[in-house]
């Protein structure tokens, strides 16, 4: 080979794009990086991924979805932030075309071996604005973090901010990729998404969102360090570890301080199921421990334990578990009553509430039936007074002409 063909050949396809605040918190997702490849390249992400990627990527469920003209695969983009194949193929693709490695730290691909990818990354793109804001005041590349595409973050830990999900002009959600995403930008209507209001929830740190928020982001930084592979019974022995410190290997116990249903926690110990992102996070917190404890191979150091143990009595249990649900309902109506602040989401409600929005739905549909409509009530008066104000400023921008 002569040193032209040479130079040739170690030459990327596309632009040698480096991911942004990798080895941090704050490392970039896999589709923010597709659609800053596009953009670099003045390509819409539509035409990155037909033009560039389908044809490298030779994959036949890749091929039909673009036949049928790619729908399919945008509303499932999610999946390019987790840890199944898409994920992988994606990674394999654009670090051939760009010849970047480590792609796969864009993704939760080095987790893979430790949580399922069911219910992992959102469907639904997801941002914080005062971050969006931040970045664009500093005059920072705009992108978005793996973090923002996790089902099991809610809230940006910088800002307390409870994640955004609806655009403030068009009030529509959009998927986590499309043909015209743009980060920092919807893509439906293509207006800025670090506009900040005032009506943008805040979340205490002591709150549990805001804890596994914290590990998972602890985890992502440390992606990069993550060079082994775990044994297959590392997390059962891991959670069994957590549960012998902490009530002393009662896992009924262990699961009512995790809310969790016993079965489930069992199934974790047993080896029978992998425990999702969320409850893996959890655990750490309660024990003291954290998620990149698994890879290492000294002995676990519980460090703290901050819940309190129920007593084991079974009429406190009981007494207990009815007290639950009176102070459930108790905090609900609470929440409905609550007319200083925004009305919550039902999925915002469960989250606040630490309960899982099936159990409200199943105790309480009534009251659940109301949160709902009152959200609703308020997005569409949102979205009207948004639209009646846009309305006066072409009617005042229109008679100012004349
Ligand atoms: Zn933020
Ligand atoms: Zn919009």
């Amino acid at each position: 080979m002569d040193n032209f063909t040479e130079l040739l050949s170690s030459r990327s396809r596309l632009f040698h794009l480096k991911p942004i605040n990798v080895e941090t918190y704050l490392s970039e997702s896999l589709s923010s990086y597709i659609a800053r490849l596009a953009e670099a390249h003045c390509m819409t992400t539509g035409e990155l991924i037909a033009k560039e990627m389908t044809p490298i990527l030779k994959k036949p469920y890749l091929t039909n979805i673009a036949a049928n003209g790619g729908t399919r695969f945008y509303e499932n983009a999610s999946m390019l932030n987790g840890i199944g194949n898409a994920a992988r193929d994606f990674v394999e693709a654009l670090e051939e075309l760009t010849l970047c490695s480590d792609l796969h730290h864009l993704t939760m691909m080095p987790l893979s071996n430790v949580i399922p990818d069911r219910n992992l990354c959102r469907n639904k793109k997801a941002w914080c604005p005062f971050c969006l804001k931040e970045w664009k005041d500093n005059n920072q590349t705009i992108y978005e973090p793996l973090l923002w595409s996790l089902q099991a973050v809610s809230v940006c830990i910088d800002h307390g901010a409870l994640l955004q999900e609806y655009c403030r002009s068009c009030n529509q959600t959009m998927p986590i990729l499309e043909r015209r995403s743009k980060p920092g930008h919807c893509s439906k209507c293509g207006c800025w998404l670090g506009t900040t209001v005032s009506d943008v929830s805040i979340i205490n740190s002591d709150e549990l969102c805001y804890k596994i928020a914290q590990e998972i982001a602890k985890t992502i930084a440390e992606f990069p360090t993550i060079s082994i592979d775990i044994k297959p019974n590392a997390i059962s022995n891991f959670i069994e570890s957590c549960i012998n410190h902490t009530t002393g290997g009662n896992i009924a116990e262990y699961s009512r301080i995790l809310c969790k249903p016993k079965p489930t926690v069992w199934g974790w110990v047993k080896g029978k199921n992998l425990p999702p992102i969320e409850s893996l996070a959890h655990i750490c917190k309660i024990s003291g421990v954290s998620v990149m404890d698994l890879f290492s191979r000294e002995p676990l150091v519980f460090k703290e334990v901050f819940v309190n143990r129920p007593s084991s009595d079974e009429n406190q249990k009981q007494e207990r578990r009815k007290l639950d649900k009176e102070f459930l309902q108790q905090q609900l109506n609470d929440i409905l009553s609550d007319v200083e602040n925004t009305p919550l989401s039902l999925k915002e409600t469960a989250r606040r509430l630490d309960v899982d929005t099936k159990i409200l739905k199943s105790y309480y549909p009534e009251l659940c039936e109301v949160i709902i409509q009152k959200n609703r009530d308020y997005q569409r008066q949102q979205a009207e007074e948004r639209l009646d104000l846009a309305k006066k400023e072409i009617t005042q921008t229109v008679l100012g002409r004349l």
